[in-house]
C-alpha cells in the first residue's frame, strides 16, 4: 500500500510538472506512425519553393503574380484560393490594383491573411496586420496567427482569434469551412502523412505548364515553403517545417475530422491507480507484477483505440511512471524486508538466528542463556537428503521447543541453537539441562532413518558469548551440560593457547614423542612400538593429547605435528634397526588428513626417503575416519599400501563398521579397541566379542593387535585366542626414546613397565 501511495503522488507530481514530455512525445510519435494515414486530397498547396523563387529572380514578387496565379486556379475550377502570404503593406498602386482586380474576378472564394504581431519590441499592445482595404473587399479575412506550446512546438492550433474586438477564423478552418468555438484550440493530427498532401510548385503554375492534379473544387493554400523565406516552426512529429504546412496539416485535420480531445494526464492516472488497487486486491506475489505489466499494455492499447477512432488522446507517461514505480518500490520493499529476513532468521532452519537473540536478550530480563551444540550435526545431515533434513528440523524444533517453553528457539549456527531459560524454570536451571539431555536420548526421526543426535549444553547468565564457552566445555570435557564459570574460561585459555603455542612448541622441544612396545603375543618377542606425541607445556604442564589432538584436528593444524612425529619415528627405528632388526613402529594418522593428499604425498615421500622398508611403518587410521568420506579414505589408504607401508585400523569396535566392512577396506591389521580388551577377563560377553572378532579379522587374512592389556590374565587369554599383537600397561607403559632404546632395543626385556608416561 505504501509502494501505492508513493507512486500515485509521484505520478500527479510528474503529470503536473511536465516532466517526461519527451517521452510522452516519443510515444505520441510512434503510435502515429503506427496510425498514419494519407491526407484527404481535398487541400492543395501551392508551394512557392526554391525553384519558383529561381524563376522569379526577385522577392518580394510583384503582385501581378498573385493576380495571374488567381485567374489561373480560378480557370482550373479551385473552389477556395487561401493565400498564407502577408499583404499588410502597399505595393505599387499598379500591381496592388492588379491583384486586387483578380479577387473581384474570381468566381472562387479567396482568403487573406490577417495576424496580430506585438506593436514594436518587448510592447504589450499588439496591432493587426490586415491586408490592405483594396484587396479586403473581395476577399474572406482569415487569422494565421500560430499559438506555439510550452516548449515552442505548433501542435494545437486555434479555430480563430479575436483581433481588436473582431472575431476571426483561422485559416485553417476557414479551409475547412468547420465551425469551433472562437479561441479554442485543437490537436492538429499528426498521423496524417504530411508528404501525401498534393503540392503544385508556383513557378510551374505561373510557367503555364500542366499541373499534375486536376484543381476543380479543391481547396488551394499558397504559401511558402523555400527555406529562404523563413517562416518555419517545430512540430512534435516532423520537427521544423514550414508554417504553410502546419496551416495544411491543421486544415487537414478539420477536413477529415480527426481533431481528437487531449485529456491530459490526470484521468489516466487516475485510471491506473484504480486499476492497481484492483489488481492489488486479486493478486499476489509474481502474478501482481505480471498483471501489472498487462494493466499497463492494456492502458497503452486503450490510447491507441481512442486515437485510432478519433475519439480522445491523453498523456501515458505518468500512469506508466506510476505502474513502473509501483513495481519498483514494490520490489524494493519486498528486497529490504527479505534482507531484514536473512539478517534475524536462519535460512535453513528458518528460527530466528543469534542477530535476533542478541536483540531479544538486550530486552529480556537476566535469566540464563542455553546454548546447544550438536557435536554429529554435520555428520547427520551429511547423511540427509533435502526431504529428511526439513523432516530432522521439524523434529528438532518441537523438541526444543518444548525446552523452551514456548518461548523463542534461536538457531545461530549449523550446529547451535539457544533459547533463554524462562521463570518457571528459573530455580532449577539444572534440572531444566538433565531435562533437555534427557530429551537427546531418543533418536530423531529423519526420513526413513533415525539418528541419535550428541547434544552438549552451555549455560550462562551473562551472554551469549559465554554460554557458548560453557557449551564447548562441556564438549571438551566429555559432559552433558555446564555452566559458565572460572573454570570454563581457562579450559577456553588453555585450548586458545596450545593453538597459538604449537609452533613454538615444536621447534623448542616441548612436543616429544614416546614410544609403546607392541608385544608379539605368539612368538613371544618384541613386535615394534606404537609412536605416542607428548606435550610438555611451559605454563600449562602436561597436556593430554587427548585434548590437543581433537583441537588441532579442529583447528586444520594437525599436520605438521604429525609429520614432526613421522619424522622422529623414523630416525628412532633406523638406529634400533642397526641393532634390532625388523621392528614395526605405528604412528597415527588423524581422519582428516587422508583427504589431504598433499599430506598424504608428503607422508609417503618421507619413509621413501628413510633407508628402511617401507614395510616397517605402520600408519594407524580410527575406523570412523574411513567412514566419513569411504571413497577418498580408501584411495588414500590405496596409495599408501602400494608403497609398502602397512594399515592399522584403530579403535576397531568402537564405530558403526562391520568386519565385511573391513573387508573393503585396504588394511593389514585391526586393533581391537581398550574398551573391550581391558575388560575381557571379566565380562564374557566381550571375551567372545574379542574371540569371534580374532577368528574373523584372521579369516579375512587380517593381523589383530590388541591394545590396552593392563594384567598377565588377560595376556594370556589374548594369546590362547590366538591374537597376534598385545600392548598395554602390562607390558610397558610408553617411554620415551632413550628409554626405549635402553630397555626394549638393547636389553630386549620382556615384560614390566617404564615409567615414562
Ligand atoms: P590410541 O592411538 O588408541 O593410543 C593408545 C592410547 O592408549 C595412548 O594414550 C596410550 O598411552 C594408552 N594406553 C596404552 N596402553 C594402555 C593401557 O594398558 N591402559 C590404558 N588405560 N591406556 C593405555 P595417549 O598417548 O594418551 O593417546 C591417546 C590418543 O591420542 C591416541 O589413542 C591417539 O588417538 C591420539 N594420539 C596420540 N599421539 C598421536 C599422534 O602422534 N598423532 C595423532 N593423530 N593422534 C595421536
Ligand atoms: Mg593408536
Ligand atoms: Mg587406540
Amino acid at each position: 500500500m505504501l509502494a501505492w501511495v508513493i507512486a500515485a503522488l509521484s505520478a500527479f507530481a510528474l503529470a503536473w510538472s511536465g516532466f517526461g514530455s519527451q517521452i510522452e512525445q516519443q510515444l505520441q510519435n510512434g503510435r502515429e506512425i503506427l496510425l498514419q494515414k494519407p491526407a484527404s486530397g481535398e487541400l492543395v498547396l501551392l508551394e512557392i519553393d526554391a525553384k519558383s523563387l529561381r524563376e522569379q529572380n526577385k522577392w518580394p514578387w510583384p503582385r501581378s503574380l498573385y493576380a495571374e496565379a488567381v485567374d489561373r486556379l480560378d480557370a482550373e475550377g479551385a473552389a477556395q484560393i487561401a493565400f498564407d502570404i502577408d499583404f499588410s503593406s502597399q505595393s505599387s498602386a499598379a500591381q496592388d490594383a492588379a491583384f486586387a482586380e483578380a479577387l473581384s474576378r474570381a468566381n472562387a472564394t479567396v482568403i487573406l491573411p490577417t495576424f496580430l504581431q506585438d506593436a514594436s519590441l518587448g510592447s504589450a499592445a499588439q496591432t493587426e496586420s490586415l491586408p490592405i482595404p483594396e484587396l479586403r473587399k473581395n476577399a474572406l479575412i482569415a487569422s494565421v496567427n500560430v499559438h506555439p506550446d510550452g516548449d515552442g512546438q505548433v501542435n494545437n492550433y486555434s479555430f480563430g482569434t479575436k483581433t481588436a474586438g473582431m472575431p476571426r477564423p483561422s485559416l485553417p478552418s476557414m479551409l475547412a469551412e468547420s465551425s469551433g468555438h472562437i479561441e479554442h484550440s485543437f490537436l492538429i493530427d499528426q498521423s496524417i502523412d504530411q508528404s501525401t498532401i498534393p503540392r503544385i510548385s508556383f513557378g510551374d503554375l505561373l510557367a503555364n505548364r500542366p499541373l499534375p492534379i486536376d484543381l476543380s473544387g479543391k481547396r488551394v493554400l499558397i504559401g511558402a515553403t523555400a527555406i529562404e523565406l523563413g517562416d518555419r516552426y517545430p512540430v512534435r512529429r516532423y520537427g521544423v517545417i514550414p508554417g504553410v504546412v502546419i496551416q495544411a496539416l491543421a486544415a487537414e485535420t478539420l477536413i477529415q475530422n480527426t481533431a481528437v480531445i487531449n485529456l491530459g494526464s490526470i484521468p489516466a492516472v487516475l485510471l491506473a491507480g484504480l486499476i492497481l488497487l484492483a489488481l492489488m486486491r486479486t493478486f499476489k506475489a509474481k502474478k501482481l507484477t505480471g498483471a501489472v505489466i498487462v494493466a499497463g499494455a492494456g492502458l497503452f492499447i486503450l490510447l491507441l483505440a481512442l486515437e485510432a477512432l478519433h475519439l480522445a488522446t491523453f498523456s501515458i507517461v505518468p500512469a506508466l511512471f506510476l505502474l513502473g514505480l509501483f513495481l519498483t518500490l514494490r520490489k524494493f520493499f519486498h528486497t529490504s524486508m527479505d534482507l531484514k529476513t536473512s539478517r534475524y532468521f536462519n535460512a535453513v532452519s528458518g528460527l530466528p538466528n543469534e542477530a535476533s537473540l542478541k536483540e531479544f536478550v538486550a530486552d529480556a530480563e537476566d535469566n540464563p542463556i542455553v546454548v546447544l551444540r550438536i557435536m554429529n550435526f554435520g555428520d547427520a545431515l551429511a547423511m540427509s537428503d533435502t526431504q529428511s533434513r526439513s523432516q530432522l528440523y521439524q523434529n528438532l524444533s518441537l523438541r526444543l521447543n518444548f525446552l523452551a517453553a514456548g518461548g523463542k528457539v534461536f538457531h545461530m549456527q549449523a550446529d547451535t541453537f539457544a533459547w533463554v531459560v524462562k521463570d518457571d524454570y528459573m530455580y532449577d536451571v539444572e534440572g531444566h539441562c538433565q531435562t533437555a539431555a534427557a530429551l537427546f536420548q531418543a533418536p530423531f526421526l529423519s526420513g526413513a532413518k533415525n539418528v541419535k543426535l550428541n547434544a552438549v549444553f552451555g549455560i550462562s547468565g551473562s551472554s551469549i558469548d559465554t554460554a557458548k564457552v560453557a557449551a564447548d566445555h562441556a564438549a571438551a570435557k566429555g559432559l552433558k551440560w555446564s555452566w559458565h564459570n572460572e573454570e570454563t574460561d581457562q579450559a577456553i585459555g588453555l585450548r586458545q593457547s596450545l593453538l597459538v603455542d604449537l609452533d613454538a612448541a615444536l621447534q623448542n622441544g616441548d612436543i616429544s614423542l614416546v614410544h609403546q612396545p607392541k608385544w608379539d603375543l605368539q612368538k613371544d618377542r618384541l613386535a615394534g612400538s606404537e609412536a605416542l606425541v607428548r606435550w610438555e607445556h611451559k605454563e600449562h604442564g602436561r597436556v593430554s593429547p587427548e585434548l590437543f589432538i581433537p583441537l588441532l584436528e579442529g583447528a586444520g593444524k594437525i599436520d605438521d605435528i604429525t609429520k614432526f612425529v613421522l619424522q622422529h619415528t623414523l630416525d628412532d627405528l633406523a638406529g634400533w634397526d642397526r641393532v634390532k632388526p625388523g621392528l614395526n613402529c605405528s604412528i597415527n594418522i588423524s581422519a582428516q588428513l587422508l583427504n589431504d593428499s598433499k599430506f598424504v604425498q608428503a607422508a609417503i615421500a618421507m619413509v621413501e626417503a628413510s633407508e628402511l622398508p617401507n614395510t616397517q611403518i605402520t600408519f594407524e587410521v580410527t575406523e570412523t575416519a574411513t567412514l566419513a568420506d569411504p571413497d577418498t579414505a580408501v584411495l588414500a589408504l590405496e596409495r599408501i599400501r602400494e608403497t609398502g607401508i602397512k594399515i592399522s585400523i584403530d579403535d576397531y569396535g568402537t564405530g558403526q563398521s562391520t568386519l565385511s566392512y573391513l573387508q573393503r577396506l585396504p588394511a593389514d591389521e585391526i586393533k581391537i579397541d581398550q574398551s573391550f580388551i581391558r575388560t575381557m577377563a571379566d565380562d564374557n560377553a566381550n571375551r567372545i566379542l574379542v574371540q569371534s572378532t580374532i577368528q574373523m579379522a584372521h579369516a579375512l587374512g587380517l593381523k589383530v593387535v590388541a591394545e590396552g592389556i593392563e594384567d598377565q590374565p588377560t595376556m594370556a587369554l589374548l594369546k590362547e585366542l590366538q591374537c597376534d599383537i598385545g600392548q598395554g600397561w602390562h607390558i610397558a607403559k610408553p617411554a620415551t626414546s632413550a628409554d626405549f632404546y635402553a630397555a626394549w632395543v638393547v636389553q630386549g626385556q620382556a615384560s614390566g613397565a617404564s615409567s615414562a608416561q
